[in-house]
């Protein structure tokens, strides 16, 4: 299903709604969702304890539990995802997961190992309604939102093969994700939330990641940015630029037709204000489309002396998109000009590009 251009989906046509899982319940709802089972509240530590410290959901394993409570218990571990293929490139530690949801929905999330880091890059929803021209997900459209736990387990999963020393380089724990795959968080405002809550609450009651390691990243929903800074989740907020005019933004990034250019970068300094949080600004150089020196010094311009951080990316091909990635002179003329306003810039790398796992490649076909 393609969206014709500029058109926004807010309300996912698909309304399903997974089984209750353990991730989607804060640990007191999950003490009053194992009391209505007719068991302690206190197995709702120790359930919580085999799921977020040793990401097990065999209840049969649960050995500190009676035989008869773990049948019950296992109410509230629901399979959610179930792997449809595995794709891995760079020696085994990039590893790209296609995963299918209860209802049939497909989904996809990128495991990148580095030397001294692991990134677990999750998606929010099946598809995208933000329709961005250059993204593989926002032309296939939206088919619905993800649950609170759809979205942890993507983490867990990976967490456990992590843990199992299934990925090279041996046994590690995930430092960082991004919400950088499938959909648009702040379009699935409150699952993301929880998730990010489960995310870093500590054992028992989440995985314990450091809220800094966690990185949000949005098309540019004002409102929902604003919401977000009120949580007190000092979480990394990603702002999907792309282009620092309006007249080219409402093309690349339909919502600005909504949110114009100056009122989304006054909701990201309100966000780094607040979380003393330094703001990360996307941009996708685009080869003659968003890569000129007078676009970078605008940009410059525009952010400049501000806690910010550019990160250029080249952009990764997509299925039926006339686009390609900036030449290596337009891309080294646009660091320059941002360095020269004083702008940390970095140029991100294509990790994932040969499974189609990078940046925008996500579309989930099996
Ligand atoms: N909807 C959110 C999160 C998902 S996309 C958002 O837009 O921020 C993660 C990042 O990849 C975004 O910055 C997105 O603009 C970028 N991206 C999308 N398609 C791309 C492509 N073909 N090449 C490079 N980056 C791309």
């Amino acid at each position: 299903m393609s969206q014709p251009p500029g058109q926004l989906t807010f309300v996912a046509p698909r309304r399903a709604k997974p089984a209750r899982h353990l991730a989607d319940l804060s640990m007191a709802d999950r003490r009053a969702a194992v009391t209505e089972l007719g068991e302690k509240a206190f197995r709702a530590d120790q359930l919580s304890r085999h799921y977020f410290e040793r990401l097990t959901t065999d209840v049969g394993a649960m050995t500190d539990l009676p035989a008869a409570s773990r049948e019950k218990l296992s109410a509230l571990l629901p399979s959610l995802l179930t792997p449809v293929k595995e794709q891995t490139t760079d020696g085994g530690t990039t590893r790209k997961t296609l995963w299918r949801l209860f209802d049939g929905a497909l989904v996809e999330s990128v495991l990148m190992r580095y030397p001294d880091r692991v990134t677990i890059c999750v998606s929010s929803q099946a598809g995208c309604g933000m329709n961005c021209p250059f993204c593989a997900t926002g032309q296939a459209g939206l088919t619905r939102n993800m649950s609170t736990a759809e979205i942890v387990e993507q983490v867990v999963s990976g967490a456990r093969a992590l843990a199992a020393g299934e990925v090279p380089g041996g046994p590690a724990r995930v430092n960082n994700v991004v919400f950088m795959g499938m959909g648009e968080p702040l379009a699935n405002y409150k699952q993301v939330i929880g998730a990010v809550r489960r995310m870093v609450e500590p054992a028992p009651d989440g995985l314990g990641i450091s809220a800094r390691g966690v990185t949000v990243s949005t098309v540019g929903l004002v409102p929902a940015i604003g919401k977000l800074a009120d949580e007190g989740l000092p979480v990394t907020l990603a702002l999907s630029l792309h282009a620092p005019d309006d007249e080219l933004r409402d093309t690349l990034v339909p919502i600005n037709t909504r949110w114009k250019v100056s009122e989304v970068l006054d909701a990201a300094w309100a966000y780094a204000a607040r979380t003393k949080r330094r703001v990360s600004i996307e941009y996708a150089l685009i080869k003659d489309i968003n890569d000129q020196e007078w676009r970078a010094d605008l940009l410059g311009k525009l952010i400049k002396n501000k806690l910010v951080h550019v990160n250029l990316i080249p952009l990764n091909p997509t299925p039926g998109s006339k686009w390609t990635a900036s030449r290596p002179e337009d891309e080294r003329a646009f660091v320059r000009r941002l360095e020269l306003h004083g702008v940390p810039v970095t140029v991100r790398d294509t990790r994932g590009r040969e499974i189609d796992g990078a940046c925008g490649q996500l579309a989930a076909a099996e």
